[in-house]
């Protein structure tokens, strides 16, 4: 898991290198693809469901599951989330970065991706045997909620392995000491999903694409984390 977490990591790299203004999200698709073949990886989400692409770019107030395009040209001040899985010898990596675009990012929206990002850290701080999904849960919502963002309710974080999804669900809400405990070799997807405004989301007509119901601008910061004696090992950084 290790050795595909590297994959997705290597591919998100190049994927970030690539944001700017006028590249379009399909040219972050194609790249993307072309690096996952080169290294004998396969990707993860295209065909997962029938979503047509190997990542999601999902850009300002797109919450999750964007589809990459060719008419979709990146601006400068947008934020594009990356979300990339990608399969190694049968076993799964995944995981999720939000880029700005170009430098001139409105002082809110810099906030809400740095806040998001140290959630995601706060969750994975927790992360050790014995600790339990709420313990997950109550460290993203508590470093989000004090900041005056909401976290998504709808999408959720998960266990991941010889499948992209599997059990237990992650949610980036709770309260500490409930749910599940933690065991060692246990290995979760975390992935906080934080809302500038209301935790609202509508699915477009896609199917797919996920937006806040309000307009605000959204990110979005995912690692593949194992479960070890000793506490969290990220498994795709
Ligand atoms: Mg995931």
């Amino acid at each position: 898991m290790r050795r595909a977490g590297q994959v997705v990591r290597e591919v998100l790299e190049l994927v970030r290198s690539l944001v700017r203004p006028g590249a379009t999200t399909l040219d972050l698709e194609k790249a993307a693809e072309e690096r996952t073949v080169k290294l004998g990886a396969r990707a993860a989400f295209k065909g997962y469901h029938g979503f047509p692409c190997v990542l999601c770019t999902s850009v300002n107030s797109e919450v999750v599951h964007g589809i990459p395009s060719a008419k979709r040209i990146l601006r400068e001040g947008e934020i594009v989330s990356v979300d990339f899985g990608a399969f190694v010898d049968g076993y799964c990596g995944d995981a999720a970065i939000t880029v700005p675009v170009g430098e001139k990012i409105d002082p809110q929206t810099a906030r809400l991706m740095k806040v998001t990002e140290r959630s995601l850290y706060a969750a994975i701080d927790v992360v050790r045997p014995g600790a339990t999904l709420g313990d997950v849960g109550s460290a993203v919502q508590r470093v989000v909620e004090a900041e005056g963002f909401s976290v998504v309710r709808d999408f959720v974080g998960h266990g991941i392995g010889t499948h992209m999804h599997e059990d237990p669900q992650v949610p980036n809400f709770g309260e500490a000491g409930r749910g599940m405990k933690l065991r060692t070799g246990m290995v979760l997807a975390i992935e906080p999903m934080v809302n500038a405004g209301k935790p609202d989301v509508v699915v477009l007509g896609d199917g797919w694409t996920t937006i806040t119901a309000d307009g605000s601008m959204s990110a979005h910061f995912e690692h593949s984390v194992a479960v070890t004696a000793t506490g969290a090992r990220i498994l795709t950084e």
